[in-house]
């Protein structure tokens, strides 16, 4: 009896990440007259595949990891987006945050569609072979669903460019063919962009600095937290901390971490020395000359700071309506995907805090792996200024027009970011007629 009651639990919460995204959705339909096509193209994915992958690990033994891949909709371009290795990813998960690549292609408007795909699996807990093995495991099975003008996978929650690495050359491997285009996030020597690495973080601050003029909010006196200390989070937390702006609080799973002025490369430096690779160790002696000028709080302690911004960079669903009435930021950069659920959203609305929704905040990640995969079928390469000029180009812009229509339709950044996004969804999806001109 109690068994079944918990499954029946996380089956409740598990199928509510994707009706999240498709709320956010709905919202956008009550200020875009999308026609009966679209929102019936939109409804569910296009595609879903789930896969048994077979791994041979380390000891002899076997064990088949659960996979998924969701190509959401590829109306405007080859589906797009990363492949999460995560232990509580599952196919809800993976469906929402397909979705939210499609309409985030279509916010900064590159001509790509949506996908997401992801692994049921601790990579922390598997050696470097297994590692080597699962990842190419994944693309053996999930084969026929990619390809650089089907479907282009990159790096998402504990994914790095080995992961990629390892993948495109499994793909290559299986046509015989060097499709470097298939796969973006790679190292730069296996024919990754300069500036990939660094380029959520930085379209991240693109915006920010935006926003920060429009809410009248000045770098020099900012008070900023940040939710998580992977590739995005400390690459921004480290080009805000060189901008100016005073980081009073950083965390990555286990633990957060407050203080003044905070220097995010000590406390990288301190994490990769660290034991378990974890920030705890900014309170362990012999990490830190002084460790008394950092305070050890909780991960749900950082999100109700007093701060100016505040930066969910890790999961989703950590700001909720148990939680956004204690908000004090008077902006939220959506760096994580999903960060803020809908009930959240409507009290952060109420409550004034501008939200810099995920779909344009994060953006600069896929916009970058775009500019990889041209220039891979150009076989021609950019220079890192290249790179950071365009990305800076294409993200304002989304910016500015977000920024326009939510102030035209007086309607929140993200109701404003979906809608920009409809408005190019739809006129792809209607472009194959709807009803009314076959009728006629
Ligand atoms: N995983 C990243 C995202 O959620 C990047 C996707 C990509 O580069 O395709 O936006």
């Amino acid at each position: 009896m109690h068994v079944a009651g918990i499954s029946y639990f996380k089956v409740i919460i598990t199928t509510d990440l994707f009706q999240n995204a498709k709320a956010q959705l709905e919202e956008a339909y009550k200020h875009f007259p999308a026609s009966k096509e679209t929102k019936a193209v939109l409804e569910n994915p296009q595609k879903v595949i789930q896969a048994s992958i077979p791994v041979r690990m380390d000891d002899g033994s076997l064990k088949v990891f659960q996979g998924y891949r969701v190509h959401y909709n590829t109306t405007r371009g080859p589906a797009k987006g990363g492949i999460r290795f995560h232990p509580d990813v599952n196919l809800e998960e993976v469906k929402a945050l397909a979705l939210w690549m499609t309409f985030k292609c279509a916010a900064v408007d590159i001509p790509l569609g949506g996908g997401k795909g992801g692994v049921i699996v601790d990579p922390r807990k598997l050696t470097t072979r297994e590692l080597e093995r699962l990842s190419r495991a994944y693309i053996d099975e999930l084969f026929d669903f990619i390809g650089p003008d089907k479907d282009i996978p990159a790096p998402d929650v504990y994914t790095n460019e080995k992961v990629m690495a390892w993948m495109v050359d499994e793909y290559n491997k299986i046509v015989r063919h060097q499709h470097y285009g298939t796969i973006t996030g790679k190292p730069v020597s296996r024919g990754g962009s300069l500036g990939r690495n660094k380029a959520t973080a930085l379209g991240a601050y693109y915006v920010l600095k935006k926003a920060c003029e429009t809410q009248g909010i000045n770098p020099g006196n900012a008070r900023v937290a940040v939710q998580g200390f992977g590739n995005a989070g400390y690459h921004l937390a480290k080009m805000l901390y060189d901008d100016g702006f005073n980081i009073v609080a950083v965390s990555d799973s286990r633990t957060a971490v407050k203080g003044d002025h905070i220097n995010p490369d000590e406390v990288m430096e301190i994490k990769a020395a660290c034991h378990n690779k974890s920030m705890e160790c900014v309170f362990e002696d012999g990490y830190v000359k002084d460790n008394t000028k950092y305070q050890k709080i909780t991960n749900d302690e950082l999100l109700e700071l007093d701060v100016d911004i505040l930066i969910p960079a890790a999961l989703e669903k950590v700001i909720t309506e148990d939680n956004a009435e204690k908000i004090k930021a008077k902006m939220v950069v959506e760096v994580a995907n999903g960060p803020t659920t809908i009930e959240a959203d409507k009290v952060l609305e109420k409550k004034n805090v501008f939200v810099l929704p995920d779909i344009l905040a994060n953006s600069g990640g896929v916009t970058v792996s775009y500019f990889e995969w041209v220039q891979n079928r150009q076989g021609y390469y950019w220079e890192e200024e290249e790179v950071y000029k365009r990305l800076k180009k294409i993200i304002e812009a989304a910016f500015d027009k977000i920024y326009h229509v939510s102030k035209e339709k007086k309607i929140n950044m993200r109701t404003a970011a979906y809608v920009v996004a409809l408005e190019r969804l739809s006129a792809a999806i209607d472009s194959h007629g709807t009803e009314e001109y076959f009728k006629n």
